[in-house]
């Protein structure tokens, strides 16, 4: 009886990104495994400690990876695609980073990276599963029982976590027939979970957390009665452990009973994202399921409002007698310590909470609950003062914005001529070749630059030195564009340290951390900006360098933007007003942006939408509300320019099939997608009617160090020709090339440039 602190996942990265640099380290053959091994050992150590240390009576393993923990379970049931030439047995640290990466190979062609996508509405990516309808699966690595032991032996008792059989399958994709559902292989994939049980159950493990975030999804009955044959033999097989099963991301809503007829122990409920569950759930659990409650924010930096949260919880408390208490979800989704912003505004600091604050913060909420309000007092003193200091801060609230905003009429988010008419002009001023060729914005961000960066950041490198040195990277870039024969120039984006801090260092409202990374994919980390207050523009933002570079060159330069849905779907925002309000405000500040571009002469302006898609809520019924006001934050952004002025847009990892309308909606005269490793499959959506605009299917892989060849490249346009009608077609890579090295991108730009030339000669 009581109330415990869990922790269900904690961020892998090291507070130092430790985690990157061994790997990167690795990668580039620097130093060995071993080095590498060792790192993430350390890492764990710590990460266990510190959650200890901090309060989590119940700590986490194998929450740790060292690329991804969707991998780790395809790796663990032997799930590797034959491209890869694995031989069975152990699946090897060369294999498991060929599916993350690709690999170069002995012979001319290597083999491609897995497909990665969103998990779920996070900025999170996993490597999609890549199954066959007559996959097998056998126990392939000793992973999860390895850190559950290594745990124990430094003397943390520890609840193993891991992706649940269904939500994993859910996940994975059947490799050349989209029809056949994953969850037919339910049976075979369950045999490898109860081994990995036993294993546990014979190491000494009492409990296990079972993520199955899929139950925050639409699901159908054959989805639910999944999670009915998994978790009944389960638990049948394995009655010893007891598992809690930890849904996330949203409300179980129309799966509830689904997850309450379980034969499971524990349930973990995300009352963040989905307080108004709590009631219901209440009023049908039955008594000796134990109820871990997912208070605090995983996904977000703000304080908790602790007096508020315990008021909810003292009654259940008293009802039950027996609780956990944890975040909403896995901590990977926030930074690690805020003890580290030691530079941070500290009128804004004291909002904010990390993820050891949080942990922190259950721990005195336990403590309230368990020994009354008192034994906590200045605690929750503490917590109540930042949050009434965060209603009424005037650092929050600027009225001239608000005031700009109501008086956004309908008209400012409609361009004046429909696309076609709009076509004609752009193509009389701009007199582009058929199938043109362009690159999605950024250029590799060589070691050279990041140095400078640095430099100029500690102040070692004075800010005119700083700026001759990215005129001269800029020049250097738009020179070999030229010879290249690219036919519509950007600039680069030196100057960028990343496509949104760049925008909202330089607005009001936002505020920047200096350690704060969160785990976007593999080894690279994002510092997401923290909005805090009402968005504005004190002044133009990227035209000084698009003049530069315009000036350097006859062809044109494209204007280079991050959208306002994408500025706020990699932000942290603000939890004290509806996003819809928050991604107005940027709208309103970015289209002053996009309206001074076109005053100083740009012919083409990129606005990129890389993340509207991970921004769709998980049900979709949720759907139409967000896609409405996040079309119209693009429109209002996109629409303030002449006709001939040519808007183009970028979304990286999307699907569009399902929202193909709003994307049209979006009224953008060239969008550029990411299609190279799905063979142009995600081109099915863009057929006439739905999408008469023009369109630029990505042919270059950039998420993997490989080259692609010239034929490899005309395939993806034949087939991109195969959908499309050839005056829509650009040629462009996936995404930017900033990850990129030079050496890479040279070849891979001129294959495709030969590429649009051999097509042409096709057309
Ligand atoms: N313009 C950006 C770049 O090239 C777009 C990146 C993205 O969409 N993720 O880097
Ligand atoms: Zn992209």
């Amino acid at each position: 009886m009581g109330v415990s602190v869990a922790s269900l996942g904690f961020p892998r990265i090291g507070l130092r990104r430790e985690l990157k640099t061994a790997l990167e380290s690795y990668w580039s053959g620097r130093s060995e495994l071993d080095a590498l091994l060792s790192t993430a050992s350390t890492l764990r150590r710590v990460n266990w400690t510190s959650q200890k240390e901090h309060g989590a009576d119940i700590v986490p393993s194998n929450d740790f990876s060292l690329y991804d923990h969707v991998l780790d379970i395809s790796a663990m049931l032997g799930a590797v695609p034959e491209a890869y030439g694995w031989k069975g047995g152990t699946v090897d640290p060369v294999t498991y980073f060929a599916m993350a990466r690709g690999s170069q190979g002995c012979c001319a062609h290597g083999v491609t990276a897995g497909e990665m996508t969103k998990w779920f509405d996070t900025n999170y990516h996993y490597l999609v599963p890549d199954l066959t309808a007559d996959q097998t699966f056998r126990l392939s690595t000793t992973k999860v029982v390895d850190e559950y032991r290594e745990a124990k032996a430094l003397g943390f008792q520890t609840r193993p976590v891991l992706l649940g059989p269904v939500t994993y399958l859910l996940l994975a994709k059947i490799r050349g027939d989209q029809e056949v559902s994953p969850l037919g292989l339910l049976e075979r994939v369950l045999p490898v979970y109860q081994q990995v049980l036993e294993q546990l159950v014979a190491e000494g493990a009492d409990w296990v957390q079972f993520d199955e975030p899929g139950l925050a999804l639409d699901l159908d009955d054959a989805a639910r009665a999944a999670f009915r044959t998994a978790y009944a033999t389960l638990t049948a097989a394995v009655p010893s452990i007891k598992i809690m099963l930890t849904p996330y991301f949203g409300a179980l809503d129309d799966n509830l009973d689904t997850a309450l007829s379980l034969p499971v122990h524990g349930l973990h409920l995300d009352l963040v994202r989905a307080p108004e569950q709590l009631a219901d759930v209440l009023g049908k659990v039955r008594p000796e399921l134990l109820l871990s409650l997912g208070v605090v924010d995983g996904r977000n930096v703000w304080r908790a409002d602790l007096s508020r949260l315990l008021n909810g919880l003292e009654p259940i408390f008293r009802a039950r007698g027996n609780l956990v208490l944890a975040p909403s979800c896995s901590l990977l989704h926030v930074p690690i310590d805020l003890a580290r912003e030691t530079d941070l505004d500290p009128e804004i600091g004291q909002w904010l909470a990390f993820a050891v604050q949080k942990i922190a913060e259950l721990r005195t909420l336990a403590t309230a609950l368990e020994q009354g309000r008192d034994a906590v007092r200045d605690v929750l003193e503490a917590s109540d003062r930042a949050a009434s200091l965060r209603r009424s801060s005037p650092r929050i609230h600027d009225l001239a914005v608000q005031t700009r905003l109501m008086a956004v009429t309908p008209e400012q988010s409609c361009r004046n001529a429909p696309f076609a008419r709009r076509r004609d002009e752009q193509q009389a001023w701009l007199d582009l070749p058929l199938f043109p060729t362009t690159t999605i914005g950024s250029f590799p961000q060589t070691p050279e630059i990041r140095a400078a960066r640095a430099a100029n950041a500690r102040g070692e490198l004075p800010e005119a030195d700083y700026t001759a040195f990215l005129r001269e990277q800029t020049s250097k870039a738009v020179r070999w564009q030229e010879e290249v024969g690219l036919d519509a120039l950007v600039h680069g984006e030196f100057e960028r340290n990343d496509m949104v801090q760049y925008f909202g260092e330089q607005l009001s409202g936002f505020v920047f951390t200096k350690h704060a990374w969160v785990q976007s994919y593999g080894s690279r980390y994002v510092r997401p900006p923290i909005i805090f207050g009402d968005v504005s523009r004190p002044h133009p933002m990227t035209v000084e360098w698009w003049r530069y570079a315009q000036s350097l060159t006859e062809r044109p330069m494209k204007g280079m933007l991050t959208g306002p849905v994408t500025i706020l779907n990699w932000s942290f925002v603000r939890d004290d007003q509806p996003r819809a309000a928050t991604c107005r405000q940027i709208a309103l500040a970015i289209r002053d942006e996009v309206q001074d571009l076109e005053a100083a002469g740009a012919a083409m302006i990129q606005i990129d939408e890389a993340a509207l898609r991970e921004g769709l809520p998980l049900r979709r019924r949720d759907w139409k509300t967000y896609l409405d006001w996040a079309v119209e934050s693009f429109r209002l952004t996109a629409s303030g320019v002449a006709d001939r002025t040519q808007i183009h847009t970028h979304m990286c990892y999307s699907e569009f099939n399902d929202i193909i309308v709003a994307i049209a909606a979006m009224d953008a005269d060239v969008i550029s997608i990411e299609t190279a490793r799905s063979k142009m499959e995600l081109l099915d959506a863009f057929v006439q009617d739905a999408y008469p605009a023009e369109i630029g299917p990505g042919v270059y892989d950039i998420h993997s160090p490989r080259v692609p060849t010239v034929e490899e490249m005309v395939a993806l346009l034949r087939a991109a020709r195969e959908r499309l009608e050839d005056r829509q077609i650009w040629v462009n890579p996936d995404c930017g090339l900033k990850t990129r090295k030079w050496p890479e991108v040279e070849p891979a730009i001129a294959n495709m440039v030969e590429a649009a030339r051999l097509l042409r000669a096709e057309a």
